[in-house]
């Protein structure tokens, strides 16, 4: 294993990524916009880059891991951004989920400058994030997705490579749709069920022992009986997947009307809890 790595970005999923790199022996240069949220993965053996510049100039592969379209642009092309870093020849891979459209546009920058791109957005939360258990779903050239395996291989159980770029974006949009539609649907389930007198955890343990259950609702289960909803996957997050379905042309009769029940979610102040959290709005209503 001959790569550095710089890893961009130590949000909840990025933070749990880069140490299993680190752990898999990588040599690990980290840069965030907030520097203190590295002293972890410092601690560990991370070189914390002082600038984007600096990033670049210590690393084979880049790996962006940052909240969304506008947040991946501005890394990109912003003042000192990537794409003004000595890339010639890297190769860059964009794990955070974005908007197709901007996977190209990405690609063709990267290329103008002589980089390499790839689109790898994952799907799998923290828990799965931090067990090297996601499935990474990447789209571009497949000598890019070759490359890319190994790092793969120790982020997550499971890689796709699902054609050209786009291809990784638009299945992350569909899965997350799955995922919004299942925690929607158990957050009703419970909230109709507590309203005819049935409690919360009798009705999820009808949804777990049943065909029903799934990992998805056992997972969510000890957070609905307390209430309580640290963000692993923000809710803010969700409301952005569903409207970047939305631009891309999902119009199932539930697809508007769940965007906006997440959208008025986050607009009540629930944006940075857990997407579970979509229960609390729903028991207001
Ligand atoms: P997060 O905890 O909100 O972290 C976001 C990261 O983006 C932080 O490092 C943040 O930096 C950085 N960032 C945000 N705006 C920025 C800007 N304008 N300039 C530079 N950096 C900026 O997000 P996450 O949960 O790790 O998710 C990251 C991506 O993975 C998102 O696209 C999300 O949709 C996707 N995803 C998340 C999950 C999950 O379960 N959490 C699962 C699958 C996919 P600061 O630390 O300075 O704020």
């Amino acid at each position: 294993m001959t790569d550095t790595i710089g890893w961009i970005g130590l949000g909840n999923m990025g933070i749990p990524m880069a140490k299993n790199l680190l752990e898999a022996g990588y040599t690990l240069n980290v840069y965030n916009r907030t520097a203190s949220k590295a002293e972890s993965l410092v601690n560990q053996g991370a070189a914390l880059a002082n600038s984007i510049q600096d990033l670049c100039a210590e690393s084979d592969v880049v790996i962006t891991m940052l909240s969304d379209d506008q947040a991946v642009k501005g890394l990109f092309l912003g003042e000192g951004g990537l794409l003004n870093c000595p890339v010639d020849g890297k190769l860059i891979i964009n794990m955070s989920t974005v908007a197709p459209k901007t996977s190209y546009e990405l690609e063709e920058m990267c290329k103008a400058v002589g980089a390499r791109f790839l689109e790898a957005p994952v799907s799998g939360s923290v828990k799965p994030a931090e067990d090297g258990a996601l499935i990474i779903l990447a789209g571009g050239d497949e000598d890019n997705f070759r490359a890319a395996q190994p790092l793969f291989e120790k982020l997550g159980k499971l890689s796709f490579w699902l054609g050209s770029v786009g291809a990784g974006s638009s299945a992350k949009l569909a899965i997350n749709y799955f995922l919004a539609l299942t925690l929607e649907g158990l957050a009703e389930t419970v909230l109709f069920a507590k309203k005819n007198g049935i409690k919360a955890d009798d009705m999820l343990r009808i949804v777990n022992e049943g065909a029903c259950g799934s990992p998805l609702t056992k997972l969510k289960t000890s957070a609905i009986v307390a209430g309580d909803f640290p963000a692993a996957f923000a809710l803010k997050h969700m409301v952005k997947d569903l409207r970047l379905a939305r631009e891309q042309g999902i119009d199932f009769p539930l697809a508007q009307p769940l965007a906006e029940t997440y959208k008025k979610a986050m607009d009540k102040g629930l944006g940075e809890e857990d997407v579970m959290a979509i229960i609390t709005y729903l028991e207001t209503l």
